[in-house]
């Protein structure tokens, strides 16, 4: 994308080109880059500062209509097209959906997509193997599918039904939530009134210098600290540079609260584990 629309001022949109934005002072920047949409489709977009290993500065987005032009062909759309299918497909046909915090991060060969809930895995079975596909499932025992963090986040982002939908989720076997109420997109991120988790996603705009704050591109009064489990994020999705999360897609599971003066709000990752969190790198 070679131009993108900047919304900071709403009645005054302002078409701004790469090589303008670029040049911005870092401080206009970064208020700016928040309110960046696509010119063709309106979506959701970011910008991302050109890389010391030569990649050019660009804007992007991760929320582009299937048939926006600037959503390229590509093997990312494609992937991302089947995935989203797979979760529109499970929208129509399953009763309940399981999420897989223990999908590997690279894709395996091939993966069982449906289990059943009566179905128990034996720790030490977890390690090498993946759970054995229910062959039979009896007519009268529910539907229930498995999917991993990934495919559900990639469905999100490109505007599935998941997140209206009344299907249940499964965040464990013992907790179970209508999909509407548990997919939540950061820009509307609220503590909610019991203290309750949700599974907050979006796309990150930037992090700080030291790497400790994730700051989503839908909403700057949001952020997501993540000093307490800083080094494995790092190593586990492969982050060198502040400038290799601009623009990723992320879906995690954890708890909105107010900072102390009210006036930003932080997602805490749930107990910290990284199984509930998901990086989807440009
Ligand atoms: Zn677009």
């Amino acid at each position: 994308m070679l131009d993108a629309i900047c919304n900071y001022d709403p009645d005054n949109p302002k078409t701004y080109s790469i090589f303008e934005f670029k040049i911005l002072a870092a401080s206009e920047l970064d208020k700016l880059r928040h309110f960046l949409i696509c010119p063709v489709c309106q979506q959701k977009a970011y910008f991302r500062k050109a890389s010391i290993d030569g990649r050019q500065a660009c804007f992007g987005s991760r929320y582009h209509k299937i048939d926006c032009a600037e959503f390229n062909p590509s093997v990312r759309k494609e992937e991302e097209e089947k995935q989203m299918l797979e979760v529109e497909k499970v929208l129509l046909e399953s009763d309940s959906l399981v999420i897989d915090f223990s999908a590997p991060l690279v894709k395996a060969k091939k993966t069982p997509e449906k289990i059943s809930m009566s179905h128990k895995t034996s720790p030490d079975k977890v390690i090498n193997t993946q759970p054995e596909e229910v062959k039979d499932v009896a007519k009268s025992e529910p539907k229930v599918s498995k999917q991993g963090l990934k495919k559900l986040l990639i469905s999100l982002l490109r505007g599935s039904s998941l997140a209206d939908s009344d299907l249940w989720i499964y965040t464990s076997e013992k907790h179970k939530w209508r999909a509407k109420n548990l997919f939540v997109n950061i820009k509307n991120a609220q503590p909610t009134d019991n203290g309750a988790p949700r599974m907050y996603w979006g796309t990150l705009s930037h992090a700080d210098k030291s790497l400790n704050w994730l700051n989503p591109a839908e909403n700057s009064s949001v952020a997501l600290p993540i000093a307490k489990y800083r080094d494995d994020f790092l190593s586990r999705f492969d982050i060198k540079k502040a400038v290799d999360l601009e623009g990723a897609g992320f879906i995690l599971f954890g708890k909105c609260v107010l900072s102390k003066d009210k006036k930003r709000r932080f997602i805490h990752l749930w107990g910290n584990d990284l199984q509930y969190l998901y990086l989807l790198k440009n």
